[in-house]
């Protein structure tokens, strides 16, 4: 039972929707539905068949500054969000999950995501305003304000949660810009936002694009911090805004080129089953995709062989088909990018194992491929491939492995797999990233910490810690006898 929930009261919650149409199209500002100031609109795609869904209001400066008026409004003294405490917002949060749960059929259709859990939000609300009196002094923890969350397009609707949850927990008010490329998820939250009773202005949601909306809410006066996921390259341009502008408080989850570290005495199965999965899950477009494989000698053609075996048997098509398990890339632009990175991979002189190309006749689909007997320096094993790229290399010592596993500018995940629980440790220290598993792949909860070390980012999501990113901590002294 997901949330905590007993199976009564999971039979009380609302029944799953089976309504697919899209019926959210308009930007979301103080919890009504508006044309863009411009009139301008754009279109989304369904990336499995290239079909247009529908065209979608597009947000720029204008109506950023329209929502942060509201959102500011909606965070004013005396406003019934201020005024609301956190056992309060907490429900909210949780009924916020319920009405998820109920359009779960809709928001997988929208996002082409599994159904998320969304128990983050009981998780945060126990948590927040900790008010510790000593003698002299009373430590408040306040809300920061306004805040941007600017998210992408390969898990639009955890994403969203992700920033929202602790934000909102928080009792900040919230300005979110989704991916140009999946704006339908989030806008289907911001009616849900609205029916759970959340007051209007609290949450904000521009769909629009990144040089103009994106910017217009990094580089704003008034909106106190904003959160990043993406590319490293734009999450530069997000925290320079952030100076140029207000200073305001930046938090960014950026790409990664994660290294697994496999040992001669691992599991080796387990091995292959679990960087694998790392490696393909969401066709590859996922920050923390197992995307450098180090295998200890021994083991090394082993681990090939079965790799290959297992990538040959993956089952490609369209992801609303439960028979198949990879669907498609995002758009074109993402699968030029993985197909001249392959190419580069086999001009460098890397083997080819399988895949290696599009489906033919399918347009975004990609094959799942392998490269084993890479190298370093090539650029399928330095550039965030974001694709089905598994590559695969071979190492002789437990130092070198680590020294080659630290040597990038990425630092977000990483995992080893071996049986010696003394070597894991050790190895795991070693290891410069956010987040490193053992003998296990992409295992998240929402307890623990998640964000990078290095140029994959500042700050952490999840658990406490994401509390204390969207939380000012102000010191009040007071004197508590007459004379001192
Ligand atoms: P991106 O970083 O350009 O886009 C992410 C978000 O940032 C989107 O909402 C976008 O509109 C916004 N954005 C873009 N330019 C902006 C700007 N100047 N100011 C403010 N916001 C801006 O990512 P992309 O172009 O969609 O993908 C390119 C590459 O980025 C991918 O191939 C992948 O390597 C990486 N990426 C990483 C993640 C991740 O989870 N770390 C997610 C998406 C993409």
């Amino acid at each position: 039972i997901e949330n905590g929930q007993t199976e009564g009261e999971r039979a009380a919650l609302p029944q799953p929707e089976r309504v697919t149409e899209v019926r959210y199209t308009k930007i979301f500002i103080n919890n009504e539905w508006y044309n863009s100031v411009s009139g301008k609109r754009f279109a989304t795609y369904n990336p499995a068949t290239g079909v247009k869904i529908c065209d979608v209001e597009e947000a720029d400066r204008l109506d950023v500054d329209k929502a942060v008026e509201a959102a500011k409004a909606a965070g004013k003294r005396g406003s019934p969000w201020r005024k609301m405490d956190v056992s309060s917002r907490g429900r909210l949060l949780n009924k916020l999950a319920d009405l998820m749960e109920r359009d779960r059929t809709l928001l997988a259709v929208s996002s082409s995501i599994s159904p998320y859990t969304a128990s983050l939000s009981s998780e945060l609300a126990t948590k927040h305003c900790i008010a510790v009196s000593l003698e002299y002094f009373i430590f408040a923890v306040k809300p920061i304000g306004v805040c941007g969350a600017i998210i992408p397009w390969n898990f639009p609707l955890l994403m969203f949660v992700w920033k929202i949850a602790p934000a909102l927990c928080c009792g900040n008010t919230v300005i979110v810009k989704p991916a140009e490329q999946t704006p339908l998820t989030a806008l289907h939250m911001g009616s849900l936002i609205k029916e759970c009773g959340f007051p209007p202005g609290v949450v904000n949601i521009l769909p629009g694009f990144g040089p103009t909306a994106g910017a217009a809410i990094s580089s704003h006066m008034d909106i106190d911090k904003v959160a990043f996921t993406g590319s490293t390259e734009v999450g530069k341009l997000i925290k320079e805004a952030a100076a140029r502008s207000n200073l305001k408080r930046v938090t960014l989850e950026l790409g990664g080129k994660n290294p697994c570290i496999v040992l001669a005495d691992a599991d080796l199965q387990l091995a292959v089953e679990e960087v694998q999965r790392g490696a393909f899950f969401n066709q590859g477009q996922c920050c923390t995709a197992a995307a450098r494989v180090f295998v200890e000698e021994p083991v090394y053609e082993e681990f090939v062989r079965r790799s290959v075996e297992s990538a040959k048997k993956v089952a490609v098509g369209d992801p609303m088909d439960p028979r198949m398990s990879h669907g498609p890339q995002i758009d074109q632009r993402q699968v030029d990018k993985i197909l001249d990175l392959i190419e580069a991979g086999k001009r460098e002189g890397a083997k080819l194992e399988c895949g290696g190309c599009a489906v033919e006749d399918r347009g975004l689909f990609v094959q799942p491929t392998v490269f084993s007997g890479v190298r370093d320096h090539m650029r399928i094993a330095t550039e965030e491939i974001f694709g089905p790229v598994q590559c695969i290399f071979s190492f002789k010592s437990q130092e070198e492995a680590i020294d080659r596993a630290n040597r990038t500018q990425y630092g977000l995940a990483a995992a080893v797999f071996t049986r010696d629980m003394d070597r894991a440790l050790s190895i795991s220290s070693a290891l410069q990233a956010g987040t490193v598993w053992v003998n296990c792949y992409n295992a998240l909860h929402v307890q623990a910490p998640f964000g990078g070390y290095k140029m994959s980012g500042n700050g952490r999501e999840l658990g406490e810690y994401a509390l204390a990113e969207y939380s000012e901590v102000k010191a009040v002294t007071i004197r508590l006898t007459e004379k001192p």
